[in-house]
C-alpha cells in the first residue's frame, strides 16, 4: 500500500493534515512541497514562512505574505514578487529594503512610493485608499495596472541573491551551480529544482539537506539515494520508493530502518553486495540502468500532476509521449450556495464559512476555510472569486519556469549574451547584470 499523502503530520509536523511532500511545519492548510512553515494556507515550494497564503518559492523567513512569489524578509506584503526586506507594501516587483511601496518595480530602500514615484506619507495614505485594495474591484484594477506597469521595466536575465558561478533561475546562496531553479544553498549540483541545502547533486526535483544524490523525488536527509522516490534520512539507497532511515537498500518500497535488503527481503551484507552486482549487470543489458523509473509507471496522469504546470504540454503532447492523461479531474460542480460573493472584505461576516462558492474561472466550487477568512479579514483582503487551482496555475504564469535559453541583452546597444529562463516570446523586457545595475541603482 502507499500512503495518501507523503507527510509528517503528527510526528515532526502538528495539525497539518492536509499537506503533501511536507515536514516541520504547525498548523497548516493544503501545502505542498515545504517545511518549517506555520499558519501557512495554499503555499508551496517554501521554507521558513509564517502566517503565509497563496503563495509560492517563499524560501526565506517571511510573515503575512499574500499572492507572493520568491520573496525574503517580507512582512506584512501582498502580491510582492522577488523582493526582499519590504514591509507593509503591496504589487511590488524585485524590491528591496522598501517600507509602505505600492506598484513599484526595482526600487531600493524607498518609503511611501507609487509607480516608483516619491510622495509624502500623507499622499501616500490617500492615494493607496483610493484604490481601496480591500474590495475585488480594487484589487483587480491594482493588479491589471501593475501587471502593465511591470512590463514597462526592464529586469535582471536571472534572479540571483549571493550566487557565485551559478547558471538557472531564482537561486539564493549557492556557487558552482548550474541549470538550478528556484533552490537555495545549492552547491557543486545541477540539474535541480525546488530544493533546499543540496551537495554535490545532480537530476533532483524537490529535496532537502541532502549530498550526492542523482535522479530523484524529495531525497529528504539522504546521501547517495539514486533513482528513489519519498526516500528520507536513507544512505546508499537505490531504486527505492517511500523508505526511511535505510542504508544499503535496492529496489525497495516503503521499508523502515531497512539494511542490506533487496526487493524488500534482508541478506547477509556479503549477499547484498553479489546480489546487487547481479542485478545491475542484468539491468545493463536490458538498458534500464542509469535511468530513472519511466514516467509511464506514475500512479497519476501528467494533466492532474504538478508536472503540467512546470512543463506544460497538450492533450495531444501527452498521449504522443506515451503518458497517461486524465479525462475526467477530480472536481465538484454544480453544488453553488453563494454567487454574488460582498466586494468589500468589511462586508462579509463568517456565515461565508458555510457557504459553497464558485470558481468564476472553471465553475469548480470550493470554499473559505476558518483560518483562511481571519487570514483576509485581519490583512483587509477580498475573499478570491477564483479555487485553488485556477489560483496556483495563475501564480505559475507569473513565475519562470525551469528551463534556460540563451539570448541577447535587450538594452540597445549592448551585445551582452548570458543564458536566461525568459523564453524568447515573453514580454519583459530583459538586460544583462551591467545594464540592469544602471537602470536601478
Ligand atoms: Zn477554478
Ligand atoms: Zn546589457
Amino acid at each position: 500500500p502507499a500512503l495518501s499523502l507523503f507527510n509528517d503530520n503528527t510526528i515532526g509536523s502538528e495539525n497539518c493534515e492536509y499537506t503533501q511532500d511536507f515536514a516541520f511545519g504547525k498548523n497548516c492548510y493544503m501545502c505542498m512541497v515545504a517545511w518549517r512553515i506555520q499558519d501557512c494556507m495554499y503555499v508551496c515550494y517554501s521554507a521558513d514562512t509564517k502566517d503565509t497564503v497563496d503563495s509560492m518559492d517563499i524560501l526565506g523567513t517571511g510573515e503575512g505574505l499574500y499572492e507572493s512569489i520568491f520573496d525574503e524578509k517580507c512582512f506584512g506584503c501582498r502580491n510582492v514578487y522577488y523582493s526582499s526586506a519590504l514591509i507593509n507594501c503591496s504589487f511590488c516587483y524585485d524590491c528591496s529594503g522598501c517600507e509602505f511601496c505600492f506598484l513599484c518595480v526595482n526600487l531600493r530602500n524607498k518609503k511611501y512610493c507609487i509607480k516608483n514615484v516619491q510622495y509624502t506619507k500623507e499622499e501616500y495614505e490617500k492615494i493607496l485608499a483610493f484604490y481601496e485594495l480591500e474590495t475585488f474591484g480594487g484589487s483587480e484594477k491594482a493588479k491589471r495596472e501593475f501587471e502593465n506597469f511591470i512590463l514597462t521595466k526592464p529586469r535582471k536575465y536571472a534572479f540571483f541573491r549571493n550566487c557565485v558561478n551559478c547558471i538557472g533561475d531564482k537561486l539564493t546562496n549557492s556557487k558552482n551551480s548550474k541549470y538550478v531553479f528556484n533552490t537555495r544553498k545549492a552547491e557543486n549540483s545541477k540539474y535541480l529544482e525546488n530544493g533546499d541545502t543540496q551537495k554535490d547533486s545532480y537530476d533532483l526535483c524537490i529535496g532537502g539537506e541532502l549530498s550526492e544524490c542523482y535522479e530523484g523525488l524529495t531525497p529528504d536527509h539522504s546521501n547517495r539515494a539514486l533513482f528513489t522516490i519519498y526516500t528520507w534520512k536513507s544512505v546508499n539507497i537505490l531504486y527505492s520508493e517511500s523508505c526511511q532511515s535505510s542504508k544499503n537498500c535496492f529496489g525497495c518500497v516503503a521499508l523502515k530502518y531497512g539494511e542490506y535488503s533487496i526487493f524488500n527481503k534482508q541478506y547477509t551484507k556479503e549477499e547484498y553486495f553479489k546480489l546487487k552486482k547481479k542485478i545491475i549487470e542484468h539491468m545493463k543489458n536490458g538498458g534500464e540502468w542509469g535511468e530513472f523509473f519511466p514516467m509511464k509507471y506514475s500512479p497519476f496522469a501528467y494533466n492532474e500532476s504538478m508536472a503540467n504546470l512546470s512543463f506544460p504540454m497538450t492533450k495531444n503532447e501527452i498521449i504522443n509521449s506515451g503518458l497517461c492523461f486524465q479525462d475526467n479531474l477530480q472536481q465538484t460542480k454544480g453544488k453553488t450556495t453563494l454567487k454574488e460573493i460582498p466586494d468589500n472584505i468589511n462586508d462579509i461576516s463568517d456565515n461565508i464559512l458555510n457557504e459553497i462558492l464558485e470558481c468564476t474561472k472553471c465553475k469548480r466550487n470550493y470554499k473559505i476555510t476558518p483560518n483562511e477568512f481571519s487570514f483576509y479579514k485581519k490583512w483587509r483582503i477580498p475573499v478570491p472569486r477564483n479555487c485553488f487551482f485556477c489560483r496556483l496555475e495563475k501564480r505559475f504564469s507569473l513565475r519562470t519556469l525551469s528551463s534556460v535559453w540563451h539570448r541577447k541583452c535587450m538594452k540597445e546597444g549592448c551585445k551582452n549574451e548570458f543564458e536566461t529562463a525568459y523564453a524568447p516570446d515573453r514580454p519583459e523586457i530583459i538586460y544583462c547584470e551591467n545594464c540592469y545595475q544602471k537602470e536601478v541603482y
